[in-house]
């Protein structure tokens, strides 16, 4: 069984093609600039074929996913001999409310639903959607299937996805935390259950995605206990450009000693902010490491502030799940920055937690980087949000 797994973004839209029968990834590609002009970077992983990397006409996403599968099909990039052996497609959906706590085949009534939750995630749904239309428009009735950002997070009890603000914003605006990174922290905590060889419900996990968004999850039991991001993917951490937590009264004072539009202020936090706001450097942790060793202090202060944060988040998951066996480190930071990881395990002394500093140098694997007498286990394991989208169109699928 082959699955083509779609993520979709405004102007952008990535995919994979995967092989069921091994996971083995047979092409992925990139097309950019839709609705400008178009570029597809189109990578086949099979009998060495050529990289295909030219601008294509891209009006719409539409003809984005015609020319993705003309490549998938041709004789000179191909991977499968016809659009006949693509069995189904999983789309990545950033945001499914509280109507999906699970992946779901797409019919007209989920494409309705996912449409209800566009004013939860108005540039992200909006471009989901568009994508999902776009494979109905060019592959017909081949089956597919929305797996949610949020969806792993749907377990969370009242009592950490509540915000303390009247409760009719809740029920009549649905007004609370939803969390987002729910397939990578999924797949990541599945993972080290595997490699500690224990089920997933015997263990309490806490699981650091940190990349250019980054996010901690309390996982416990196999469930979502507790998650950084909120209603929006703005808060928890300080991360590459976005503030994480914030005082409200801050927006109000800014907003009304600078005259601000609301849109401004949101701009400031989404995208100056976090790590890039702090240091004036950088929103990569490369940049931020490179300009800390020559002694920038505000890089080093970023730095500073972003393990500290990690590690109190992480602290407050360790006493709401009352201990912890787990931590994981995963996406582009947590996977590459082994500096970023030994100072955050610095602060995890009070766990007993020894790291094992040979295993943390390495990169690219599922590697235990503690000791193997350390009372918590920590690990490395590369996420693969694609292979969760794919496990699970395959499932619903057949
Ligand atoms: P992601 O959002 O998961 O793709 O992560 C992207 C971020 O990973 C980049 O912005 C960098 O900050 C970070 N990153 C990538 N490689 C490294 C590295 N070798 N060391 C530290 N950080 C890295």
């Amino acid at each position: 069984m082959k699955i083509l797994v779609i993520n979709a973004g405004s102007s952008s839209l990535k995919y994979q093609l995967i092989d069921m029968e091994n996971e083995q990834l047979m092409a992925k590609g990139l097309c950019e600039r839709i609705g400008i002009d178009g570029h597809l970077k189109h990578t086949p992983l099979v009998d060495g074929k050529p990289v295909f990397n030219e601008d294509v006409p891209m009006p719409t996403h539409s003809e984005a996913i015609a020319a993705v599968i003309d490549k998938l099909t041709s004789a000179e990039y191909g991977v499968v001999s016809s659009m006949k052996e693509i069995d189904a497609v999983g789309h990545r959906v950033v945001h499914g409310g509280e109507k999906f706590a699970s992946s779901v085949l797409i019919n007209d009534e989920v494409l309705a639903a996912i449409e209800e939750c566009i004013p939860f995630a108005p540039l992200h749904n909006p471009a989901n959607i568009t994508g999902i239309n776009a494979c109905r428009a060019v592959m017909g009735d081949v089956p597919m299937v929305a797996v949610f950002d949020t969806a792993f997070h749907q377990t969370m009890p009242s009592k950490a996805y509540m915000y303390a603000i009247p409760f009719d914003y809740y029920k009549n605006d649905g007004i609370r935390r939803y969390g987002f990174h729910g397939t990578s922290h999924r797949y990541v905590s599945a993972r080290c259950a595997e490699l500690m060889g224990k089920p997933i419900e015997e263990l309490k996990i806490i699981s650091c995605h940190m990349g250019n968004g980054s996010s901690l999850a309390a996982v416990c039991k196999g469930k979502v206990l507790d998650t950084s991001m909120g209603f929006t993917p703005l808060v928890g951490l300080p991360m590459g450009t976005r503030c994480g937590d914030l005082d409200a009264g801050i927006i109000q004072f800014l907003m009304s000693k600078y005259g601000y539009s609301i849109d401004e202020m949101l701009n400031i936090l989404n995208k100056k902010s976090g790590v890039l706001g702090v240091s004036g450097v950088s929103s990569d942790f490369r940049d931020l490491d490179a300009a800390a060793a020559e002694g920038n202090e505000r890089a080093q202060l970023a730095l500073d502030m972003f393990n500290y944060w990690v590690a109190k988040v992480a602290g407050s998951y360790a006493a709401a799940m009352n201990g912890v066996d787990a931590i994981i480190f995963t996406a582009g930071v947590g996977e590459n920055g082994a500096d970023t990881r030994a100072a955050i395990c610095e602060y995890f002394g009070y766990l007993g937690v020894k790291l094992n500093a040979e295993a943390n140098a390495k990169r690219g694997q599922d590697i235990m980087i503690s000791t193997e007498d350390s009372p918590v286990k920590v690990f490395v394991i590369p996420t693969n949000e694609e292979l969760v989208i794919a496990r699970d169109t395959r499932d619903i699928v057949c």
